[in-house]
């Protein structure tokens, strides 16, 4: 469409995850035509995510790489344009809102920001190599894999509490190894992971190493005020330290809260007008591939309205 004589899409979205690619299909049936910009490494969090098994209407495990080529063949099908440039910067400040791509510069008279956050990682090379074989940064996702197995959890927030009693459902053992002695969790989290028979703690410690070939059998883990090092023998490693949103690009653009998350009101609007927010690049809580959909959806309808007042105006002035 064109908007005071330039080339302006109706909608861009930033994000390919269950978030960004729901807006695209909601936004393509709200005939927005959205250009969605994936980034290089698209499709989030799934795509290192194994078995899925709890999202709806699959009755089967699906592979998250899969679900995340389900949605983007159905988001494609009902037109949206998916692109897999990575955005490099953006102007709030400016309307029509501008999105930079090594490509060249979008004007947009609507955004979603949907780009996610990373968990973080222990940065271990045997982490790595098995994750989705033990090793998990999701225990609502994954914990049901471990039943009757014992487990270890790092981390001493909230996550890492909520995962350690979730944990509890499945697992014989839970051991929580954090690397001071003190959690950061809340009272509330806090209270309930020490008063479970099932959860004990190591403290001062860090996990040096994730034993296993094809699958995890144990950890090793070193006590950094004895110095001392031991192997825990557990069949699932959940690393619960905290995660990273995806939001460097967006700063000073909009509001932010001091962990870098992206400030939401009334439902999914930013600080900016026209700017929403869709999925794990706000919500720290529920972290979901089905929230992250629902979330997606949220956006678009909220887009749908903005975008449809500001090109009523432009027709009546
Ligand atoms: P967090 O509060 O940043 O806690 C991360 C934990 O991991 C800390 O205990 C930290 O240790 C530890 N850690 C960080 N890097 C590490 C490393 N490289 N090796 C070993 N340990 C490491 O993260 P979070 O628990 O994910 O919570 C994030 C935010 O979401 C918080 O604001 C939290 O309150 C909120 N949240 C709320 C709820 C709820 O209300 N139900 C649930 C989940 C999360 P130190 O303590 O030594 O720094």
């Amino acid at each position: 469409m064109h908007f005071m004589s330039e080339a302006v899409e109706k909608l861009v979205i930033i994000g390919s995850g269950p978030a960004g690619l729901t807006a695209a299909i909601y936004g393509s049936r709200a005939d927005l035509d959205p250009l969605v910009y994936m980034g290089s490494k698209y499709g989030g969090q799934l795509m290192l995510t194994s078995d899925v098994e709890n999202f709806p209407g699959f009755p089967d495990p699906v592979l998250g790489p899969d679900l995340i080529s389900r949605m983007r063949n159905q988001a494609e099908r009902l037109g949206a344009r998916l692109v897999q440039d990575d955005v490099v910067s953006v102007d709030f400040r400016r309307y029509p809102f501008e999105i930079r791509t090594s490509s060249g510069v979008t004007k947009a008279l609507s955004v979603i920001l949907a780009t996610g956050a990373n968990p973080r990682r222990l940065n271990l090379e045997s982490e790595l190599r098995l994750m989705g074989k033990g090793v998990s940064n999701c225990a609502v996702c994954d914990g049901f894999f471990f039943k009757g197995k014992k487990v270890a959890v790092v981390g001493g927030g909230d996550t890492a509490m909520e995962e350690a009693t979730f944990l509890t459902k499945f697992a014989t053992s839970v051991q929580v190894i954090h690397r001071r002695d003190e959690l950061r969790a809340s009272a509330a989290l806090r209270k309930e992971a020490m008063a479970n028979p099932k959860i004990s703690f190591i403290w001062d410690s860090t996990v040096e190493d994730v034993l296993g070939d094809g699958h995890v059998q144990g950890v090793k883990v070193r006590n950094h005020k004895k110095g001392t090092e031991s192997t825990i023998l557990v069949d699932g490693l959940f690393v619960a330290i905290g995660y990273d949103p995806n939001t460097e690009i967006f700063k000073g653009q909009i509001e932010l809260d001091p962990k870098g998350y992206i400030s939401v009101k009334n439902g999914t609007e930013s600080s900016v007008p026209g700017v929403f927010v869709a999925g794990d690049v706000h919500d720290f809580r529920y972290r979901q591939a089905v929230t992250a959909a629902a979330d997606g959806c949220r956006a678009l309808l909220d887009a749908e309205k903005f975008v449809k007042l500001k090109m009523e105006l432009k027709t009546v002035s």
